[in-house]
């Protein structure tokens, strides 16, 4: 099952980036070519229907931009703020370590109507990125049809965040 492949294939780091968080080490499975793929073709065979990936920074641009390129389909950068060079919009988060703030060109769905977004990052753990990441694509008129991670630390609630703003979430490991 490719959830235990994924689990085998990741490692716990304690303390990482501070005392008491036990980051989960996601370039393990990077350095698994074979397993690398089976995640990319997982959700480029589920979501053929969307328009658009997006990822957000840094590890969902590895896997979105893979999934993307699978899938033949555009892909759209969220970047952490002042990285983006055309007009933006934002949205600031709460992390569970911190705060930050996120962007997304004005016009990234250019020339497409409605447009039907698949966003990707790596893992999601209190929600609070991947929930600025869908009100950005809603700003700017994306319709998100689901959201996918890696990783879903389901213990922190997370996937609640999403579901309120109509967004369907799909896990690999949970
Ligand atoms: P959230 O906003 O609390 O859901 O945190 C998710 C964001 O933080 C994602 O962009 C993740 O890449 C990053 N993140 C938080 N914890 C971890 C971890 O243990 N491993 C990898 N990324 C993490």
């Amino acid at each position: 099952m490719l959830a235990e492949k994924v689990k085998k294939a990741i490692r716990d780091i304690p303390d990482y980036p501070k005392k008491g968080i036990i980051f989960k080490d996601i370039t393990t499975l990077l350095n698994n070519g074979e397993l690398f793929a089976e995640v990319v073709d997982y959700f480029a065979n589920k979501y053929k229907d969307v328009d658009f990936v997006c990822g957000i920074e840094s590890r969902g641009f590895i896997f979105g931009g893979a999934i993307a390129y699978a899938m033949k389909k555009g892909f759209v950068p969220l970047r952490k703020k002042g990285k983006l060079p055309y007009t933006t919009v934002s949205e600031k988060y709460a992390l569970e370590y911190g705060f930050d703030e996120i962007e997304i060109h004005i016009d990234a769905f250019k020339n497409i109507k409605n447009p039907k977004v698949l966003l990707i990052d790596d893992l999601i753990a209190t929600g609070g990125t991947a929930e600025a990441a869908v009100k950005l694509i809603q700003k700017v008129g994306g319709e998100v049809l689901a959201a996918g991670f890696l990783i879903e630390l389901s213990f922190l609630d997370g996937v609640k965040k999403l579901e309120n703003l109509g967004v369907k979430v799909d896990s690999i490991l949970k």
